[in-house]
C-alpha cells in the first residue's frame, strides 16, 4: 500500500472513517515525511507537531465516543503563515511580525479547526505575500518537490511545496495575483481561488484587501471540492463575504462536460508564454473537448493592460494596509530610536524586505496627490474594463481555459535580480482578481520533469462549473497520481 502521506484526503478520510487508519497513524506518517525531506523543501516556518498530535488525539476519542465527524477530521494541513492562528506565531514570512502571536483566529482557520483538521504547522510564503518565489521571504525560499533547486512558486509556495512533498495533505493558500494558482501549476497539484467574496478574509493579514482570497490547495480536485465545503461561506466578521447558500462542492465533482462551452482567450497564448506549456495545455483542451466540450477562441481585448493595472492597485492597497506596522502595538521594534516618528521609521526600515519596501512606496506614490488621477483612477478604470471583457465572455462561454503559468518552474535566483520577468510569472492568473472570478489550477502535464498547470477561469460563483471541468479532466488523465522522487 502506498504511504498514508501520499493518499489524498478523500482517500484518507474513507479509511478514517472505517477504522482502517486512526488520525494518531496518519499525522504520525506525516510527522515522518517531514522530518525526512524538510532539510530539502524548507516548507515550514513554525511546524506544530505537538498540537498535531494531540488534535489527532481528539479527533480518534470523538470517533471512538460514535460522534458525528466531518470529512476533514484527522486530515493533516499546512496553514500559509498570513492567516491568523491563536496562539501559534504568524509572521508573513516577514522580521516585523517575527514575534507576533495572534489572539484569534482566522475564520478559514476556526472553521478547518472545528472540521477537526490536524494543523502540522505554518508554511512559507513571499513577505506578505509579495512575490511569485517565496524568495522574497524573510526566512530563506523553499524548494520545489519536483526539483530543489527550482522555486515552488509564490507567494504560497510553502503550501505547495508542502502538499507536494507529502508533508501535508491539504493546504490553505492565498491568492492576490496568483498566489494560489502559480505555486499549484509550479509543484503539480490542484489550487482553487475562490470568487471574491465566497471565503472570509477575517485574519488573513491583508496585502490588497479588494484582491485578497484564501482557498484550497490540493492533490486532487475532490480534496479541494472537501475544503471548499469547510471554509465558505458568509462570516458576519467580514462584511465582504457574500450571503450565499454554500453547496456541496464535492457534489460537482462528477464526469461530465457534454455541452459544457469552452473559450480560450488568445491573449494567453501570446508572445511570453512557453511553446511547450501552451501544447500541453491545446492538448488539456483537446481531451475536454472528446470528452464532450466545445472550444472556440476567443478575445479579451484590455488583458493588455492587466498586469500594469494590477501593479498600480496592489501596491497601493499594500501602503494603506502595511501603515500598522509601526513598531507601537505588537511586532519588531527597533532597538534604537529617538522619538516617535523615528520609532516608526527604524522599525520599518528595519522590518520590511527590499520588495515590500519598493511596493509602498510605488503605492503611496500612485496614490498622492496629483498622481491619484494619473494612475490609481485610471488602474482602477482599467479595472472596469477587464471586468466586461469577462462579463462579455461569460455571456457566451461557461469556462475559459489558459496556461496557468507562462513557464515551469524556474531556478532559485534565475529571477531574483529581474522584476519584471518574476512579475511576468504571473500574467495569466492576475485577471482573475482584478475582475473578481474564481480560477482554478491542476496539472496538465510535464516538461522534463517539471509540472504544467492548466488554469479554469469560471463566471462568478460558479465553483462547481469549474471542480466539474477540472475534476472530469483529472478522471481522464493521471497526472495527479505522480508523485515527486524526494
Ligand atoms: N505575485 C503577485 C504579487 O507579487 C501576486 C501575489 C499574490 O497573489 N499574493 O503581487
Amino acid at each position: 500500500m502506498a504511504a498514508l502521506y501520499n493518499l489524498t484526503a478523500h482517500e484518507l478520510s474513507a479509511m478514517l472513517s472505517r477504522q482502517e487508519i486512526s488520525a494518531r497513524e496518519l499525522t504520525e506518517s506525516v510527522i515522518a515525511r517531514i522530518e525526512a525531506v524538510e532539510p530539502k523543501v524548507r516548507a515550514y516556518l513554525t511546524p506544530t507537531h505537538d498540537l498535531a498530535r494531540q488534535q489527532a488525539a481528539e479527533v480518534d476519542e470523538r470517533r471512538a465516543r460514535g460522534d458525528s465527524l466531518s470529512p476533514l477530521a484527522g486530515i493533516p494541513l499546512a496553514l500559509k503563515d498570513i492567516l491568523c492562528t491563536r496562539g501559534i506565531r504568524t509572521t508573513c514570512a516577514s522580521k516585523i511580525l517575527h514575534n507576533f502571536v495572534p489572539p484569534y483566529d482566522a475564520t478559514v482557520v476556526s472553521r478547518l479547526r472545528e472540521a477537526g483538521a490536524v494543523c502540522m504547522g505554518k508554511v512559507n510564503l513571499d513577505e506578505f505575500a509579495m512575490g511569485s518565489s517565496t524568495e522574497n521571504s524573510a526566512f530563506g525560499p523553499s524548494g520545489n518537490p519536483w526539483d530543489v533547486e527550482r522555486v515552488p512558486g509564490g507567494s504560497s509556495g510553502g503550501s505547495s511545496a508542502a502538499v507536494a512533498a507529502g508533508e501535508a495533505i491539504i493546504a490553505i493558500g492565498t491568492d492576490t495575483g496568483g498566489s494560489i494558482r502559480q505555486p499549484a501549476s509550479f509543484c503539480g497539484i490542484v489550487g482553487l481561488k475562490p470568487t471574491y467574496g465566497r471565503v472570509s478574509r477575517y485574519g488573513l493579514v491583508a496585502y490588497a484587501s479588494s484582491l485578497d482570497q484564501a482557498g484550497p490547495m490540493t492533490r486532487t480536485v475532490l480534496d479541494a471540492a472537501m475544503v471548499m465545503n469547510v471554509i465558505s461561506g458568509k462570516d458576519p466578521r467580514d462584511s465582504t463575504s457574500v450571503d450565499l447558500p454554500v453547496p456541496d462542492f464535492t457534489q460537482a465533482c462528477r464526469p461530465d462536460v457534454h455541452g459544457v462551452r469552452i473559450g480560450v482567450p488568445k491573449e494567453f497564448f501570446a508572445q511570453g508564454v512557453d511553446t511547450a506549456v501552451a501544447q500541453c495545455v491545446r492538448e488539456a483542451i483537446e481531451t475536454l473537448c472528446e470528452l464532450g466540450a466545445t472550444a472556440e477562441e476567443c478575445s479579451l481585448p484590455s488583458i493588455e493592460y492587466c498586469l500594469a493595472a494590477y501593479y498600480i492597485i496592489a501596491p497601493a492597497e499594500a501602503s494603506s494596509n502595511l501603515a500598522r506596522y509601526d513598531g507601537v502595538k505588537y511586532g519588531h521594534r527597533s532597538r534604537e530610536w529617538a522619538g516617535h516618528i523615528g520609532l516608526m521609521e527604524k522599525t520599518r526600515a528595519e522590518g520590511f524586505g527590499a520588495e515590500v519596501k519598493q511596493r509602498i512606496m510605488i503605492g503611496t506614490y500612485a496614490l498622492s496627490a496629483g498622481y491619484y488621477d494619473a494612475f490609481y483612477k485610471r488602474a482602477q478604470q482599467v479595472r472596469t474594463l477587464i471586468r466586461r471583457d469577462f462579463d462579455r465572455a461569460f455571456s457566451q462561454y461557461d469556462v475559459l481555459l489558459t496556461p496557468t503559468a507562462p513557464t515551469t518552474a524556474f531556478r532559485i535566483g534565475e529571477k531574483a535580480d529581474d522584476p519584471l520577468a518574476m512579475k511576468l510569472a504571473d500574467v495569466c492568473t492576475l485577471p482573475a482578481n482584478m475582475a473578481g472570478i474564481p480560477g482554478l489550477s491542476l496539472p496538465c502535464g510535464f516538461i522534463e520533469g517539471l509540472p504544467v498547470g492548466l488554469q479554469i477561469y469560471g463566471k462568478p460563483y460558479d465553483e462547481e462549473t469549474l471542480l466539474r471541468v477540472a475534476y472530469t479532466y483529472e478522471q481522464a488523465t493521471d497526472w495527479h497520481t505522480r508523485r515527486p522522487a524526494l
